[in-house]
């Protein structure tokens, strides 16, 4: 399961009522936060969840609206009796930028690891998740992420039945390892399950015109959480000009990948009411739904498996 909570939808600054976009996935124990803009202190706690659980911080970019409130929540991680180590992935100068932000804050009780994004599109495991950072198309460089939990295929008893395989070794074979009985035999664990089942995915992107890498990475997400930073293409100039998408861009993204649902954030503060643009943005792909501050859903295997 990943439980998604969007903390924010607010792009530039945080309005009353409105966090700055950032959001935070919860999978198998680990919490990731995704972008900590100045609101995003508040944001975790008007939510309810917790500091403690953070594992790990994915900044996609270095504009104060994205990266403002770290050293607040690394505080109240502190303040929450966090001790195991937390890793931050940040753009390039990661180390630069987050060192001069600690001068305020020298010391924390829990070692803290920069770590900083390639241009390549590569994914890397993280506590069981795989996680595929890609770059996007920004005023400066900026990358969106996916993040992909994996499901075991499912486990034959009766096949591991018919081979003589012990049931103390079963629940190795259950998780993809190959195991060797005391009469010498090898077993492997696709001798024993089926065919591989899909996982789930959740694919978010903000500040960047519609580059095709997105919905590349983001192939069949299950949940894509997507910039829609102004409402039509009135304001096309200036979503080309500075780097951001229209509401219909958004949606086109979400279709070319085919995913299940589009959250869409980061408005623009002159983007009172962003319902007002739904209606268009759905001609595109008719599961949009406009993100509000600590929507929520939790995401579960496919029944059927695939
Ligand atoms: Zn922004
Ligand atoms: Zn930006």
């Amino acid at each position: 399961m990943i439980d998604v909570t969007l903390l924010g939808t607010g792009g530039m600054m945080p309005l009353p009522g409105r966090f700055l976009t950032s959001c935070m996935l919860q999978i198998n124990g680990h919490s990731i936060l995704i972008d900590c803009g100045e609101s995003t202190q508040t944001a975790i706690r008007s939510a309810g969840l917790s500091f403690k659980p953070i594992d790990l911080i994915c900044i996609t970019h270095f504009h104060a609206d994205h990266i403002s409130g770290l050293v607040g929540v690394l505080l109240s991680m502190a303040n929450s009796e966090r001790k195991e180590p937390v890793t931050i992935l940040a753009p390039p100068k990661a180390a630069q930028v987050i060192g001069h932000m600690l001068v305020i804050a020298p010391q924390f009780p829990f070692e803290l690891y920069v770590s900083e994004l390639k241009n390549d599109v590569l994914p890397f495991d993280f506590e069981g998740i795989q996680i595929t950072p890609f770059p996007v198309k920004h005023r400066v460089p900026c990358w969106g992420f996916s993040f992909y939990l994996p499901r075991l295929a499912k486990f034959d008893p009766d096949a591991a039945e018919a081979l003589g395989v012990p049931r103390i070794l079963w629940s190795r074979l259950q998780s993809g390892e190959d195991v060797e009985l005391d009469d010498g035999r090898l077993i492997r664990a696709r001798q024993v399950t089926g065919k591989e089942r899909r996982g789930i995915r959740v694919t978010y992107a903000t500040d960047t015109r519609p580059v095709p890498v997105i919905s590349e990475v983001g192939r069949d997400s299950d949940l894509m959480i997507l910039e829609g930073m102004y409402g039509n293409d009135e304001k096309m100039d200036k979503a080309m000009h500075d780097g951001h998408m229209i509401f219909e861009e958004a949606a086109g993204i979400a279709r070319d990948a085919g995913a299940k649902q589009l959250w869409l954030t980061h408005y623009s503060p002159a983007l009172p009411d962003p319902e007002a643009y739904l209606d268009a943005a759905r001609t595109v792909f008719p599961e949009t739904v406009c993100g509000t501050c600590g929507m929520h859903t939790l995401l579960r295997y496919p029944e059927d498996g695939r």
